[in-house]
């Protein structure tokens, strides 16, 4: 195959994803830019695409480049998520993607910050639901123990026991909401941290 930008070789480069399978990326041995296949810029690792390339100013690239594979002519590619300041080139037909040199750094240094901002956001959220369950806890025990005390009297209970039965029907349901939400945030979070300890740290 040749390089859309240069006419150069591409070569193939045999890199191990997050799940630990082999895939095959190509890289022109003389512009240094990136070729993939279909989705395989999202399964490049963000440590492995940050070793494999380096941070370079914006790319110059050829103004008109053809697919490696089927000769259709590359179109940029926008979208709405992604910064502009990053140039990737696709294939219609084939799906494929063209990086300029750097611009796979630049793309993985996104998917780094983006994924780090998640892991902050859900931790974040985590430790509030957390108090948030403590204090619908603690009016729980508040409401459960003013009862025990107004049960002393029986004429005063039966004229707050509505109040009671009702405070204990709201508490319950919001501290097991919050309980559950802290519990999912904190799945998110862990899994967030593990999806990314092999690619960063
Ligand atoms: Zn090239
Ligand atoms: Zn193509």
């Amino acid at each position: 195959m040749k390089c859309p930008n240069c006419d150069s070789s591409l070569s193939s480069l045999e890199i191990i994803d997050d799940y630990g399978q082999n895939l095959k990326v190509d890289r022109c041995v003389s512009c240094e830019s990136f070729w993939f296949n279909k989705n395989n810029l999202y399964q490049v690792p963000i440590q492995t695409g940050q070793k494999i390339d380096s941070p370079a100013s914006r790319p110059g690239y050829s103004s008109s480049m053809r697919c490696p594979n089927d000769q259709t002519v590359l179109m940029e590619f926008k979208d709405s998520n992604l910064p502009s300041s990053i140039v990737m080139f696709r294939c219609s037909s084939c799906r494929g993607i063209f990086l300029p040199k750097g611009q796979l750094y630049a793309y993985k240094e996104y998917q780094k910050q983006r994924a780090m901002r998640g892991i902050e956001l859900s931790r974040k959220a985590s430790v509030g639901f957390s108090i948030a369950f403590l204090i619908f806890v603690f009016g729980l025990i508040a409401t459960y123990s003013s009862e025990y005390f107004v049960k002393a009297d029986p004429i005063i209970y039966q004229a707050y026991k509505p109040i009671f039965d009702h405070s204990k029907g709201v508490f319950w349901i919001l501290a097991a909401v919050l309980f559950l939400l802290f519990m999912l945030c904190i799945t998110v979070f862990y899994f967030r941290k593990n999806k990314i300890k092999f690619t960063i740290y």
